[in-house]
Formats: structure tokens, sequence, C-alpha cells
């Protein structure tokens, strides 16, 4: 079982290639599917053998074949991480039902950091279909509230914190809190204060560097939500059990 959840690792790289385009496009409202990749600096076309995942960013030393530009390393980055959360869920889950939602609830997370890191969007044409899709499957497979509740509950705490400290976080933030909230049921707290942990870190560094200017500055939130969720889907019972008992 182990090592089958390894073959997963090739599909896995061939959606995190897909999940690039969806990023680069989503945010321009560009079509997904056509025209066929093609250098987002001079529009040259990316032949097969300049769009292997991975292997063909490696060899081109990131940069395109055409103009020359350099590929950011936020693309083999995207492929890898899809492909190993991918692998991440057969491993954890199987091959059922659950690793289909919990891979498809990934993708939607890898693509919101991208979106989020690059222009500051978490983009509503994918937070909000994916929400509908992970709380219909999640409600379906193993029926509860608590998948709606679980939603409801952590947006309406990131939109308190949003609210509060209109810098740290945005509307994007907190409808990505529901589709965690969707997925992660019981555990969304677990990636809640993860996310705002960690999100602590570089909130410091600004702050130490630039002083009082920092609140304004801000940093995007969503990627720090997304490892969160990521932990919490695959270790989230665990955490917090062990956070419970040290109560
Ligand atoms: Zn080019």
């Amino acid at each position: 079982m182990d090592a089958a959840a390894l073959l997963w690792l090739a599909p896995g790289l061939a959606l995190g290639s897909f999940l690039n385009v969806v990023a680069a496009r989503i945010p321009l409202r560009r079509s997904i599917v056509s025209p066929a990749s093609a250098c987002m600096s001079c529009g040259e076309r990316i032949a097969w053998y300049d769009n292997v995942p991975v292997v063909s960013w490696l060899l081109l030393r990131g940069r395109c074949r055409s103009c020359g530009t350099a590929i950011p390393p936020v693309y083999p980055a995207v492929e890898l991480a899809t492909a190993a959360l991918v692998a991440g869920c057969v491993l954890a889950f199987g091959v059922t039902l659950d690793a289909l939602v919990a891979a498809f609830f990934c993708a939607v997370l890898v693509v919101v950091s991208a979106t989020d890191l690059a222009h500051r969007i978490i983009p509503n044409r994918v937070v909000v279909p994916a929400t509908v899709v992970v709380l219909v499957a999640q409600t379906a497979l193993h029926p509860s509230p608590e998948w709606a509740i679980a939603a409801l509950g952590a947006s309406a705490f990131l939109f308190a914190a949003a609210v509060a400290y209109p810098a740290g976080m945005g509307m994007g933030d907190v409808k990505l809190a529901l589709l965690m909230g969707a997925m992660l049921g019981r555990t969304v707290p677990v990636a809640m204060m993860i996310g705002m942990v960690v999100a602590l870190v570089p909130s410091v560094v600004l702050l130490a560097r630039h002083g009082g200017a920092a609140r304004k500055m801000g940093i995007p939130f969503g990627p720090f939500l997304a490892l969160g969720s990521v932990l919490a889907l695959f270790w989230g019972d665990e955490l917090l059990d062990g956070y419970l008992a040290l109560l």
C-alpha cells in the first residue's frame, strides 16, 4: 500500500502542472482550457517537451526557451507540492472517495496559495464552487451537520478577525475558512490555530524591520491557512486530542 501510493506521484505532477495554468490564468480572467500553455512573457506556445513537470524547468534552468524570461521556482514547487499531497491523500485514506475529496481540497489550497502569493487574491471563482462540492461530498460520505457547522463557525471566526484587524485578513480568507470547515469539520480550529501561529513569524519580522509601518503592509494569509489545513487534514485528530490533553 505504501509503495503503491508513490504511483500517484506521476498523476499528481500532471495535476500540479494544470494547477499552475489555473493559478496563472484565473486572476487574469482567462480560460483555463484554451489556448494551450504559452509563455506568460513572450506568448510563445510551449512545446510538450518543455512542459514536462519539474524536469523541463530543471533542463531549461528556469528560463523560457524562446525569450529567456525567468520562470519563477513557484512553478515546479506547485507541481512537487501537488504530487506530494495527492500521494499523501492516497497514503492516508487509501484509494477511496475520501481520498478523492481530500485531493480535490488540497488542489484548491495549492491554487489559492499561489494566487494569494502572486496577486493577493483568493479567487471567488475557485473557492465558492469548491466549497459547495466539498460540503456536498462530505455530507454525503459522512452524514452529519458537522461539516456545515464547522464551515459557518470557521468563517464567522475569521470574519470577526477581519473586522477587528482589516490589514491582516480579507474577505478571501473568510471564504477560504468556509471551505476549510466544510472539509475538516471538528478539526478546523487546529488548521486555523496553526495558520495564525505560523503567520506570526513573518509578521514579527516585518514589524522588526519596518516598525509601525508594518501594520499597514500585512502578509498574504491564504498560504498559512492552507498549511494549517494540510496538517489538520492528515493529523487533525491527533493534534486536537494532544491539545485537549494539555488542558
Ligand atoms: Zn517566453
